[in-house]
Parts: structure tokens; C-alpha cells; sequence
């Protein structure tokens, strides 16, 4: 898997985030010959980019939800304006109210933005499942969700193909003192864990009902859970380089093997 953007709430690009990296989620995900993508933050742009340089796109994209910050790279994934490319996009938070097609065609609205889903070349096919279904999108991947604690609400993802587990759980947030038992369900025993991680606890009391996390609640969640690997996530648009090598420091020290993650960064599980 390669992280595209790993920060939460707003781009944040300049000098002062240039190591871990400014754009906010996404995720690529290669399962054999299969394509998996995972919210479509402002990183998405760039995998478009790269990936139309390699010929015909067939990918499921998956979103957490449609906050602005994972859909806004959506209008600007090359893919989807090229015919003969297939993407697939699903979503697990909006039903019964709504559905994907139509908020992604609300965002894409004059005169909020010039130019329609109408204006796509590529087969795209919109999916709502219910938060808790088992997906199988073929190939033998297995696809489990769980729904998370935000605002909105959101889908938790967990992604098992060829004897390795990859989680990918934001935006979620916990009560004080009290493990989230449908969290430590979906990523029992799993390689990777990438959690929303957007605070730390001692910043977390201010932001108590802002919907998100703490990489130390990231830590005690994966032991709760037996699971191996915590990939810190979502970072917070506050957290400069400096930032987010303290918290690097810290991870390692509550937990060897903590990854932090950073743009362009590539994990095996
Ligand atoms: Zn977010
Ligand atoms: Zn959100």
C-alpha cells in the first residue's frame, strides 16, 4: 500500500510540512492485479496522474465519507475523465438518507464547481452498502466494514487478501477510558493498522466532540487488539515536521514499531 495523503481536516502544503507531507487522504492499495483506493482527499490528484501514465484504470475507490477534506481530489482524478477506464465508487455511511451518487453530484454543482459528473468519460459506477457489511470485490479480497463514532458517521475498513490484513480506521473518536469494542473487533489480529491519530491526549480535551482520535487511544486500541503494526494517520494541519517527529519519538517509546505516516510512503503487511 502507498499513502497519497495522510493529513486530516485541510491541505497543508509549505516548507513547514514538506517530510510527512501536506495533502489529505488517500490511499492506494494493490491486491495481485487488482486496484483498491481509499478516500479521495486532495492526494488523489497525484495517483491520478501517475496512474493515467500507465494506460487503462480499473480501481474501486472506496471513501470513509464524504467530509470535504476525503472527497475534494475526486473533481481532479484524471482517471475519471478518460474513456475505458472503470472506477467504481462505494460508500458505506450515507443510507437510508442519501446516496453516493447524489452527494458527490451536490458537490459538483454550479457554482460551487464548473463542471458536472456528467462530464465523465470513464464507466463509473456508484455503490451505498450499510456500514457492517462484508464486501467481496472479487479476486479473493475480502473487504469487512464497521461503522465509526463521527459526525455524519463514517466507515471503518478492513482489507484481508492472500493471508494479510490492512485496517484503515478514520475518522473516528473514543470515550475517555473506554476501548471502542467495534474498532478492537475489525482490527483484531490484523498487520496494519492506520488510525486516526489527528491529536494527541493531551490536546484531545479541547477538542472533545470534533469527531477524532489520539495516537496514543491508536496504541492502546492495536494491544487491546492483538493486532501488529499502528500506522499513526489524519494528521492534524497544526502539526508541523517538528510536530510529528516528537510524536514519532513518543510512538516508538509507548510502542516499538509505530509507523508514522508520510506521503509517498510504501508498507508491505
Ligand atoms: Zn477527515
Ligand atoms: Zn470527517
Amino acid at each position: 500500500m502507498k499513502f497519497w495523503g495522510v493529513r486530516g481536516s485541510i491541505a497543508c502544503p509549505g516548507p513547514r510540512t514538506v517530510r510527512y507531507g501536506g495533502n489529505t487522504s488517500c490511499l492506494e492499495i494493490r491486491c495481485g492485479g487488482r486496484l483498491l483506493i481509499f478516500d479521495a482527499g486532495t492526494g488523489l490528484r497525484d495517483l491520478g496522474l501517475s496512474l493515467s501514465a500507465d494506460g487503462p484504470v480499473d480501481a474501486d475507490l472506496y471513501l470513509t465519507h464524504t467530509h470535504f477534506d476525503h472527497i475534494c481530489g475526486l473533481p481532479f482524478f484524471a482517471p475519471l475523465y478518460a474513456p475505458g477506464n472503470n472506477i467504481r465508487l462505494a460508500a458505506g455511511h450515507l443510507l437510508p438518507e442519501k446516496h453516493l451518487r447524489d452527494v458527490l453530484i451536490e458537490m459538483m454543482i454550479a457554482p460551487l464547481f464548473p463542471i458536472p459528473p456528467s462530464a465523465f468519460r470513464a464507466n463509473v459506477s456508484f455503490q451505498d452498502f450499510a456500514k457492517g457489511d462484508a464486501l467481496s470485490p472479487g479476486d479473493g479480497i475480502v473487504i469487512r466494514t464497521a461503522p465509526l463514532k463521527h459526525p455524519n458517521d463514517a466507515t471503518g475498513y478492513r482489507i484481508e487478501y492472500g493471508g494479510h490484513s490492512i485496517c484503515y480506521v478514520t475518522d473516528t473518536e473514543h470515550e475517555d477510558g473506554r476501548r471502542d469494542e467495534t474498532i478492537v473487533g475489525l482490527v483484531r489480529g490484523a498487520d496494519l493498522v492506520i488510525y486516526d491519530a489527528t491529536y494527541t491526549d493531551d490536546e484531545y480535551p479541547a477538542y472533545k466532540g470534533y469527531g477524532h482520535s489520539t495516537w496514543q487511544e491508536g496504541v492502546r486500541l492495536v494491544e487491546a487488539a492483538g493486532a501488529k503494526t499502528l500506522v499513526i494517520f489524519h494528521h492534524e494541519p497544526s502539526h508541523d515536521d517538528d510536530a510529528m517527529d516528537a510524536i514519532a519519538a513518543a510512538a516508538a517509546q509507548m510502542r516499538p514499531g509505530t509507523i508514522v505516516a508520510r506521503e509517498g510512503m510504501v508498507l508491505t503487511p
